[in-house]
């Protein structure tokens, strides 16, 4: 339940000072460890609502960054599977990392490139493809792939990744969004609004 998660979270973080962790699906960037490449907050939330988590699920969590998507899903409910697949050797032990202080051990990372890495991985019932996206096949191999009723997020920032889902929402329909957060961030001695760059989503189901 979440009450039962919520004091292995706590008892997680326990080593740390004095971290409590919310019971919010989008928890906030710094309780991630990450070097900067992390689907932030606003744009996490929105991304684990169109992944649709159902218990006992499995999810890939192609190009993992700082496994913030996949120990989200795992955090959702004690019955929840993930598998976070990154190319970067300092990236995966940054995952293993966050995923033992934020109190999901079980995350199972590999870490290569996908499409390969994904080849002896079970069948995924939801797919996230934050990074790697567009390599050529990637995003199609991850959809030949996802069970029957699974549901395909895949954010884009770059041109070239946005390119590649303008063109499967073309072929496969699915639903296309596109998100722009702007945070206030200091200016000289006051505050302005500072955008992020903004994020084209693309929601697909099987
Ligand atoms: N969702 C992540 C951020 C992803 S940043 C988070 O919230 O932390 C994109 C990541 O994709 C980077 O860590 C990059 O190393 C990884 N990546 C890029 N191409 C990849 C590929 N072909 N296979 C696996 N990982 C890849």
């Amino acid at each position: 339940t979440f009450a039962d998660l919520n004091v292995v979270a706590i008892e997680a973080s326990c080593g740390d000072g004095d971290r409590t962790i919310p019971l919010a699906s989008a928890l906030p960037d710094d309780l991630f460890e990450h070097d900067g490449q992390i689907t932030k907050r606003e744009i996490r939330a929105v991304t684990l609502s169109s992944l649709a988590p159902r218990r006992g699920e499995l999810l890939w969590d192609i190009g993992a960054g700082s496994g913030s998507i996949a120990i989200s899903w795992m955090l959702a409910h004690p019955s929840m599977r993930a598998v976070a697949i990154e190319a970067e050797a300092d990236r995966a032990a940054r995952i293993r990392g966050n995923a033992s202080s934020l109190g999901v051990p079980g995350l199972r990372i590999v870490e290569g490139q996908a499409a390969e890495a994904l080849a002896g991985l079970p069948d995924p019932d939801a797919i996230f493809v934050g990074g790697g996206g567009s390599r050529n096949g990637v995003v199609e191999t991850a959809m030949g792939r996802l069970r029957p009723g699974g549901r395909l997020v895949a954010n884009a920032v770059t041109l070239e990744m946005e390119a590649v889902l303008l063109d499967l929402y073309a072929r496969n329909g699915g639903e296309l969004s596109r998100i722009g957060v702007t945070r206030a961030a200091p200016v000289g001695g006051m505050s302005g609004w500072r955008p992020a760059m903004p994020v084209t989503q693309w929601t697909w189901s099987k």
